[in-house]
């Protein structure tokens, strides 16, 4: 893995004697489905765990149990799998700490350096200040020890309503950084959670559960994404105010931002909750669920997020880019088939009728260890629509009205006679084949300018085929929200296209669900699980057009 400003700090670190290993987590709100951003977290903190032979935590930070949903920790769980890493025994759940955490607030009201405040949410907002004024004290701020530990044991034992009161920590009203202005560490909500039921009804915030469940677990290395800088502090003061034994070192990087596509779990759950998109795995989401039933393989994003590093300032990266990591892996690994998506009929007038040939191709040009396999061909095959032109434009090389062009791994043809209906559109052709150029090839060294797929009509499979495009029309979708502008707006209406009729050679009738192919001459293909044995769906991954290979020409050249 290439060095970054993260690794140096560990390495010093185990260099010096600071540490001796490093512990690392991820820490997921299972509040929704794992999105490729948190695949460069996780990358990040697996990552570095293995290459230093330390380890990395999963844990679950379930504080908030209106919004979560063991749903999301199965998910999640099976999302870090299938990205390749492995917690091993160390799965966590901060609600496994609530008791610790509940007595960790007791001792800091016993330090008074906590007290519970009945001051509305709105009026805490009002007493905050701003970033240029100050704050004022909550005319709650200065009660007794024990009437703070009184009152605690009653908002622990439900006596107050939600929202009556909550527990604040005893800081600084008056500091620059408004994160250490009383900040809120309980509030009462009365929910149940997915793992402790009805036990408890407050429950710790994030400022507060984050940095001692970190200690909890002797984390060495807390990373997390820069909007937490301003809560460092924060961080800091609780460790340092409690004594505790163990005080991670929080690190911020730059979260990934990605064109195209939104990567924020609230704006994710309106797409899947408004029906914007089927669900969370929709093969159009940014999520690890959605990317694996669009074909993305586990090594091609961990190749990205290597790609785009680790930095400390915000950016955002081209998902041609993300596009370009996928296209490389499975131009290694995946098998060639022919498919044709919009089929034209072709009769090839003097092959003999009720033949059939078997024909090799190459199951991958990258690999020859892939081998080879037979193709049947006949007398009726299809092609596709876009590879004949009536009327070619100057630059088209296929097939059009008198002109010669090779079948992949079969034949030239010629085209004799365009059939068309009575609305005058184009049903079939009629061409002729020579029969010396068996395999592609022509003996007299003649040569043409084309190269086409086909199927074989009779021994094709029929199949549904889904073409995705990027889910929005704007590179930043979210750019006129200021405006009142939703991201919603520019959701792409072409960024779905569903094909009934696409026919298949016969060699693609054995695929399983998650098979990733290449369709030649078409891009990467996957079968979705939404497939029935008679009905074969398959997902276009991306095309083979590689617009980042250009851009990064581009980038170089300047
Ligand atoms: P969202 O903003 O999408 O709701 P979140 O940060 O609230 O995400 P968490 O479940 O809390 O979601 O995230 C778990 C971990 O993943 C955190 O450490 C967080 O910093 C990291 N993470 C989330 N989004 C990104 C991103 N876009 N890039 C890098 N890391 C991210
Ligand atoms: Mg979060």
């Amino acid at each position: 893995m290439a060095s970054n400003f993260i690794r140096d700090i560990i390495e010093k670190d185990l260099k010096t004697g600071k540490h001796e290993t490093v512990i690392t987590r991820f820490p997921p709100e299972p509040n929704g489905y794992l999105h490729i951003g948190h695949a460069k977290s996780i990358c990040l903190n697996f990552g570095v765990a293995l290459d230093y032979g330390g380890r990395c935590h999963l844990r679950f930070d379930d504080t908030n149990p209106k919004k979560e949903d063991p749903e999301f920790v199965k998910s999640i769980m099976e999302d870090v799998r299938w990205l390749g890493f492995d917690w091993g025994e160390h799965l966590y759940f901060a609600s496994d700490y609530f008791q610790k955490l509940y007595e960790y607030a007791v001792e800091l009201i016993k330090l008074g350096k906590a007290y519970v405040c009945h001051l509305s949410a709105e009026e805490i907002r009002e007493y905050r200040g701003t970033l240029t004024e100050p704050g004022k004290n909550s005319p709650y701020r200065d009660r007794s020890v024990e009437e703070n530990l009184e009152l605690f044991e009653k908002m622990k034992n439900g006596e107050f309503a939600e929202g009556e009161c909550v527990l604040r920590a005893r800081i600084d009203m008056a500091s620059p950084n408004i994160n250490m202005r009383d900040p809120v560490i309980y509030r009462i909500v009365k929910a149940s959670h997915h793992r402790t039921g009805d036990k408890w009804c407050i429950y710790p915030t994030y400022d507060f559960a984050h940095c001692l469940s970190d200690s909890i677990e002797g984390i060495t290395h807390s990373l997390c994404t820069l909007e937490f800088e301003d809560h460092r502090p924060l961080y800091d003061w609780f460790l340092d105010e409690l004594k505790v034994k163990c005080h991670p070192q929080q690190i911020e990087f730059a979260r990934l931002n990605l064109t195209y596509t939104v990567l924020s779990k609230r704006k994710l759950t309106q797409l899947v909750d408004e029906g914007y998109v089927s669900g969370w795995d929709d093969p159009r989401m940014p999520t690890i669920s959605g990317l694996r039933r669009r074909g993305y393989t586990p090594e091609s994003i961990r190749d990205f997020c290597e790609r785009i590093g680790i930095a400390k300032s915000d950016n955002i990266v081209d998902m041609a880019l993300l596009e370009h990591c996928v296209r490389d892996d499975l131009n290694k690994r995946a098998p060639r088939y022919m498919a044709v998506l919009n089929p034209l009929k072709v009769v090839i007038t003097n092959y003999p009728e009720g033949v059939t040939e078997e024909l090799t191709a190459i199951n991958n040009p990258e690999d020859e260890s892939m081998g080879t396999r037979k193709v049947p061909f006949s007398r009726e095959i299809y092609i596709e629509r876009d590879d004949f032109r009536e009327d070619p434009p100057k630059k088209f090389f296929r097939l059009a009205p008198g002109r010669e062009v090779r079948l992949r791994y079969a034949y030239y043809i010629t085209c004799q006679e365009v059939i068309k209906n009575e609305q005058g559109e184009i049903v079939e052709l009629r061409c002729t084949y020579d029969p010396a150029t068996r395999g592609g090839y022509s003996p007299d060294g003649r040569k043409v300018k084309g190269t086409i797929h086909w199927v074989s009509a009779d021994h094709a499979i029929k199949a549904e085929v889904r073409l995705y495009d990027r889910l929005f029309i704007k590179p930043n979708p979210a750019e006129d929200e200021k405006k009142g502008i939703s991201f919603k707006e520019y959701i792409n209406p072409d960024s779905l296209k569903v094909l009934q009729d696409c026919f298949l050679e016969p060699n693609l009738a054995q695929c399983k669900p998650g098979d990733r192919v290449q369709f030649e001459r078409l891009g990467y293909f996957c079968v979705d699980p939404d497939s029935q044995e008679d009905h074969l769906i398959f997902n276009r991954t991306v095309s083979l057009r590689d617009s980042w290979a250009k851009i990064e020409k581009k980038l170089r050249g300047k």
